[in-house]
C-alpha cells in the first residue's frame, strides 16, 4: 500500500522555487533514505510529509489524508507521524520521562501511570530506561538524541521521519543512534530518513532517492544507486564524500 504520495508537488519559499515537481511513492513499511548536498531541499520535503511546511502545488497524500486539501485536520493527522530532528528539541526544563509522556497524555488522555508505563516501554528499546528521571541537560548528545527517538515512536506511529538525526553528535555518539534506528528499520514502520551517513544509508535504505536543487534526480534500490549511480551529479556527490 503506497502511504506518502508526491504527484507533481512544486513549493516555494517567496520566489524562491526549493521543491520542482517532485514525483515520489512511498509504500507502507519502506525505509526511504534521502540524500544529497546541503540546501537541495530534503528538509523541506520531510517537513512537507508532516505539513510542518505547506506545498505550493501539487497533490501529496500521507496516511490516506490529502494534505492538499486547505480543510484537513493537522492534530488527528499527525498523531500517526513521529519525527526526530538534528537537534533534538527536548523541553530542557522536562525531566526526560515528562519530555516523552506529555503527548500521550495531551493527545490520547492517557492517565499519567500508563503513559509513564508506555514511556518506559520505548526508554527501554532505545537503552536508556536508566536516565527516566534526568534533565536533557545531563543526557550526552546520543542519549539525548535517543530520547528524541523514544519520545518519535511513544505515539506508535505509522510513519518515523528523521532529519540528519545524528549530524549534530560528536563521532563517538553517531553509532549508538544509528544503531537504534537501524533496529526499528524493517519492522513495518516506514521510515524515511535524511542522512550524510553514506555507510548507514546503503545497509538500511530499501531506496536511496537523491536531490539536488529542489529536484528528485534519481530513485533507486541501495545497491543500484551506490554501485552503479546513474545521474552524474550523483556520482559526483558520492565522489567527494570519500
Ligand atoms: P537541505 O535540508 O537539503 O539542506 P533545505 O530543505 O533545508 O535543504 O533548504 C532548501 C533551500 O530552501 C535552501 O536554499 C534554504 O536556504 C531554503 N529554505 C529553507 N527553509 C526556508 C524558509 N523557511 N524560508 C526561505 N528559504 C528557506
Ligand atoms: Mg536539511
Amino acid at each position: 500500500m503506497t502511504v506518502i504520495q508526491f504527484k507533481k508537488v512544486n513549493k516555494y519559499f517567496g520566489p524562491f522555487h526549493v521543491l520542482k515537481n517532485i514525483d515520489l511513492q512511498i509504500q507502507e513499511g519502506e525505509v526511504v533514505v534521502i540524500i544529497g548536498p546541503s540546501g537541495s531541499g530534503k528538509s523541506t520535503l520531510l517537513r512537507c510529509i508532516n505539513r510542518l511546511e505547506t506545498i505550493s502545488d501539487g497533490e501529496l497524500t500521507v496516511n490516506e489524508t490529502p494534505l492538499h486539501d486547505k480543510k484537513v485536520n493537522i492534530n488527528q493527522f499527525r498523531r500517526d507521524i513521529g519525527i526526530v530532528f538534528q537537534h533534538f528539541n527536548l523541553y530542557p526544563h522536562k525531566k526526560v520521562i515528562d519530555n516523552i509522556i506529555l503527548a500521550p497524555m495531551k493527545v490520547q488522555r492517557l492517565k499519567k501511570e500508563d503513559a509513564k508505563k508506555t514511556a518506559m516501554y520505548y526508554l527501554k528499546r532505545v537503552g536508556i530506561e536508566e536516565k527516566a528521571d534526568n534533565f536533557p541537560s545531563q543526557l550526552s548528545g546520543g542519549q539525548q538524541q535517543r530520547v528524541a527517538i523514544a519520545r518519535g515512536l511513544v505515539m506508535n506511529p505509522k510513519i518515523m521521519l528523521f532529519d540528519e538525526p545524528t549530524s549534530a553528535l560528536d563521532p563517538e555518539m553517531i553509532g549508538e543512534v544509528l544503531d537504534v534506528i537501524r533496529s526499528l528499520a524493517h519492522n513495518g514502520m516506514t521510515m524515511v530518513i535524511v542522512t550524510h551517513e553514506m555507510g548507514f544509508a546503503r545497509e538500511v535504505a530499501d531506496r536511496v532517492v537523491f536531490m539536488d536543487e529542489g529536484q528528485i534526480l534519481e530513485v533507486a534500490t541501495s545497491s543500484d544507486f551506490f554501485e552503479s549511480p546513474r545521474e552524474d551529479r550523483a556520482r559526483l556527490f558520492l565522489s567527494r564524500l570519500i
